[in-house]
């Protein structure tokens, strides 16, 4: 399945739990959002996507993903990718194994798509691409 087509699914599916799409921005996060803007939480995303998610055995698993201090974190829960569990869930990726590069890109594309349909803000044409 090419990944755009992944990605739709499971945006469907997220879209139709209670859980995942109750999550929002609250005015805080999105104040952060749009004075730091969509390239730097590209990159925070990654940051966190490799500290926190990407080693095989990650610190904290299940928790490492507190439920807000920042945007990316919050668009974590509501895109399922929180931690090992719920990407292995969600996004059938296995758990006990680290994440490849192309894995983190596709976490944190769904992070920003998520970041972008929640962020009230008009986005660049071109942004998401690769
Ligand atoms: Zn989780």
């Amino acid at each position: 399945m090419q990944q755009d087509q992944k990605i739709a699914l499971i945006w469907n599916r997220l879209q139709h739990s209670t859980f995942r799409s109750n999550f929002q921005l609250k005015d805080q996060d999105l104040i952060y959002l749009h004075k730091k803007g969509m390239d730097t939480m590209r990159s925070h995303a990654r940051d966190f996507i490799a500290g926190r998610l990407a080693p095989a055995f990650p610190a904290k698993d299940g928790k490492q993903t507190p439920w807000r201090g920042h945007p990316v974190f919050v668009a974590q829960h509501a895109t399922a990718t929180c931690c090992r569990g719920c990407l292995e869930k969600w996004h059938g990726i296995a758990k006990g194994q680290p994440l490849d590069d192309a894995q983190q890109d596709y976490i944190v594309q769904i992070i920003l798509l998520w970041l972008k349909q929640h962020g009230g803000e008009s986005v660049n044409p071109g942004d998401n691409q690769q």
